[in-house]
């Protein structure tokens, strides 16, 4: 592979569709795809850039299609490099045929996301701009759209850089120092480099944290349905899915395998997993499926935990005690759901959820009084969801980063900076200094 090669590849879905786009990048890209077209005007190669052409595309004598071709001239295109795009009729015959004529003519076939690489390698975006274009093809709700489209227009990049520029200013300036160590000069002034360490510190963090939240948008949010048994989980799944996708049943226990499925609220995906249910059983089957509930739980975002509303707040104690200890209370939420309400009056269920709050020792939970058969409160319960992974809170231009790479990358300067504060605090050799702010 030659980063110089003009490169060719189909930018369209596989398959037969209305139309299909060739797309070809390098020096030579114009140039080679005048070899293949005719129009009744002047050479692509004397045209304006960013123009669109039609005429056809032959292959020695042989007519291939009526195309459309546009033409944009290095820096202002994707890659940066001189491009072309052929629009041609979608066959999945006239594509090859376009694409076999090209490379006869002196292109080569494109590897995968080498036209993005290009853009890359060209300036045309940073890392984590052309990692954007990846999730923004890929995205599928307007949550994770937004996401990455902040993240491709540069997000917080641009003051990124410009922050780590004048960090590196200053370890200029303390580097300087050293050379001096036996004058005891002080070029880099230690108030101004505390406040600016404070202020990216500060504008990390805020950007490592959003990773959860980044992170739920782009693969959805689990969500653990549990519950013992009866209390009512497939109803209110289905009446969430608006699906009949769950086994109802009268009978204790008829949801044994842990089914996963989908619903988006604000653009946002939630993935909820019903399982077995959980309680003491001599049933080999049931007790397997209470098993994997538990693991279903560790992996869950939510625990959404179903209650009757007429349970008896020390039985709920008691199932939350259980639970306590298996989940992780810093990542992990409870959300009690009161099911079945409509067994009680308004008096009865103002005392059950007042018993409740009072009585459970653990705090971090909320708690949303339903009736699923009814669909009663559902819309409560809905926004619930969306409050505890911050998804309500969230604004259209907020930079939120999704990206692994992104989160360690952050997690690591966060850390160095925070030994830089205490060392600026400490007053620790100013080599050691500078390592922590390179
Ligand atoms: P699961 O074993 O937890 O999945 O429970 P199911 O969803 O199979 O429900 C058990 C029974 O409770 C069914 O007969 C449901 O119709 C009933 N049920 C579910 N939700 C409600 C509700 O809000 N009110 C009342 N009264 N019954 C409900």
């Amino acid at each position: 592979m030659n980063e110089k090669d003009t490169i060719c590849a189909v930018a369209t879905p596989q398959g037969n569709g209305a139309i299909a786009i060739i797309r070809l990048s390098g020096d030579k890209a114009i140039e080679i795809c005048d070899k293949l077209f005719y129009a009744k005007n002047k050479k692509l190669i004397k045209q304006k850039a960013n123009t669109i052409h039609h005429g056809y595309i032959k292959d020695k004598k042989y007519t291939v299609d009526e195309v459309l071709v546009s033409i944009y001239k290095s820096p202002h295109s994707y890659t940066g490099e001189d491009s072309v795009e052929i629009s041609c009729h979608g066959s999945v015959y006239i594509q090859q045929e376009i694409l076999k004529a090209l490379i006869k003519n002196g292109a080569r076939l494109a590897g995968p996301g080498e036209f993005t690489m290009r853009a890359f390698l060209n300036g045309k975006l940073d890392l984590s701009q052309a990692e954007a274009v990846a999730d923004l093809i890929a995205s599928s709700n307007k949550a994770s759209h937004n996401v990455a489209l902040n993240q491709m227009r540069g997000g917080f990049s641009s003051e990124l850089h410009h922050l780590r520029n004048e960090l590196l200013q200053f370890i200029s300036l303390i580097e300087l120092e050293l050379d001096f160590s036996e004058e005891d000069f002080e070029f880099a002034d230690r108030g101004k480099l505390s406040e600016l360490i404070n202020k990216i510190y500060k504008l990390i963090t805020v950007l490592r944290d959003s990773f959860s939240m980044g992170n739920a948008i782009k693969n959805g949010v689990p969500v653990a349905i549990i519950g013992k048994p009866n209390v009512g989980k497939s109803t209110l799944l289905n009446a969430l899915l608006m699906d009949e996708k769950a086994i109802v049943s009268e009978i204790a226990g008829t949801t044994r395998d842990a089914i996963e499925d989908t619903i988006t609220l604000n653009g946002v995906q939630f993935r909820f997993i019903d399982t077995a249910g959980i309680r003491k059983t001599k049933d080999k089957l049931e007790t397997i499926g209470i098993k994997k509930t538990f693991e279903k739980v560790q992996k869950a975002k939510i625990i959404l935990y179903l209650f009757d509303a007429d349970d008896k707040p020390d039985k709920i104690e008691e199932a939350m005690q259980e639970l306590e200890g298996k989940i992780n209370q810093e990542n992990q939420k409870i959300l009690i759901a009161l099911n079945k309400i409509d067994k009680l009056n308004e008096e009865q269920l103002k005392k059950e959820i007042e018993h409740i709050t009072s009585h459970l020792s653990y705090k971090n939970f909320s708690i949303v009084p339903i009736a699923a058969k009814s669909k009663l409160n559902l819309n409560v319960l809905e926004k619930e969801l969306l409050s505890i992974v911050g998804l309500d809170r969230i604004n259209e231009d907020q930079v939120i980063i999704n990206n692994i790479r992104h989160f360690e990358a952050l997690q690591k300067s966060a850390e160095a900076l925070e030994r830089a504060k205490t060392g600026l605090d400490t007053g620790i050799s100013n080599d050691l200094l500078a390592q922590d702010i390179r």
